[in-house]
């Protein structure tokens, strides 16, 4: 049996930091608050959990300290933290608050911002709060209708053009051609491909290697966006693709009719997790 592991498998950058720092902050205190799953990984969670760390859905749960998550959050819970004076250990990814401080400088700058993002997702609920009321969130092509009737309506002819950073890149790139041949020429649009990399080279691989094989493994927590994204990519490309949690999701019986087997993990999936399955496939 052919077995390819996919190198952009797990962690990415931001995770790693963001369960580092929580470590190491959790030696020192194990009373602290954590605003939403610390990532999309129940075992993760469960391990940080048993160390000290609650998982609270709203800051009016926070007692004195709160984490934020790599994913950052809305602009009201730092007022709120201020106000309420809870310290505030923030592990939002770095490029998570470079596309915060971009939709402010542009909103600042009249430009109308179009997000592209999961709407019920926390990255893209933080990013649009700190646009200004000119802002639209767009999370697939039905919604750019109501969106460009918005932009319509402020008078603004700037327009910034942005994403989630696990957004899709084909939907990214279609989304914005249909933007693009909407407005007329009185408009102008910048297009800041937001996707960030981690994102990039998972979906890319995800993308080669299940052209390739006869099933395809997506390893990675039910609610992780990014995940969701890749198994999406895979099943299009391998009519064989699942997606699990763990080891114990897989299917022996079903596991063994094929010849060539694709793992890919999302970016929030621990490299034990990933291990396990490929072992588990390697010796089938
Ligand atoms: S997926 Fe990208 S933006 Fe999100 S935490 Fe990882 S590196 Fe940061």
């Amino acid at each position: 049996m052919k077995i390819i592991l996919g190198k952009n498998s797990g962690f990415c950058s931001g995770v790693k930091n963001t369960i580092a720092k929580a470590e190491e902050e959790l030696k020192k205190d194990q009373n602290i608050d954590c605003l939403g799953e610390i990532i999309h990984n129940k075992q993760v969670v469960e391990d940080l959990e048993k160390r000290g760390l609650r998982t609270i859905e709203s800051i009016d749960e926070a007692k004195n300290k709160i984490l934020i998550r790599a994913h950052g959050t809305s602009k009201e819970v730092y007022e709120i933290a201020k106000n309420k004076n809870i310290e505030i250990i923030d592990l939002t990814c770095p490029k998570v608050l470079a596309i915060h401080k971009q939709v402010q400088e542009f909103s600042n700058n009249n430009y109308y911002i179009f997000l592209f993002g999961i709407k019920s997702h926390p990255e893209t609920i933080g990013t649009f709060s700190f646009c200004s009321k000119n802002a639209s969130i767009i999370e697939e092509k039905g919604d750019i209708e109501d969106a460009i009737k918005n932009l319509k309506k402020s008078n603004l002819k700037n327009v910034l053009i942005i994403s989630q950073t696990t957004f899709s890149i084909s939907l990214f790139d279609e989304l914005c051609k249909i933007i693009t041949e909407t407005l007329d020429k009185t408009y102008n649009i910048h297009i800041q491909k937001s996707i960030c990399n981690a994102t990039n080279l998972r979906q890319l691989e995800t993308e080669e290697i299940s052209k390739e094989v006869e099933l395809m493994i997506i390893i990675g927590g039910k609610n992780s966006s990014n995940t969701k994204k890749l198994y999406e990519i895979a099943i299009k490309n391998c009519k064989n693709a699942i997606y699990i949690q763990t080891i114990k999701d897989i299917d022996k019986e079903f596991i063994k009719q094929f010849e060539s087997i694709g793992i890919i993990a999302g970016a929030s999936t621990p490299s034990y997790i990933i291990e396990e399955v490929y072992e588990y496939c390697k010796n089938i």
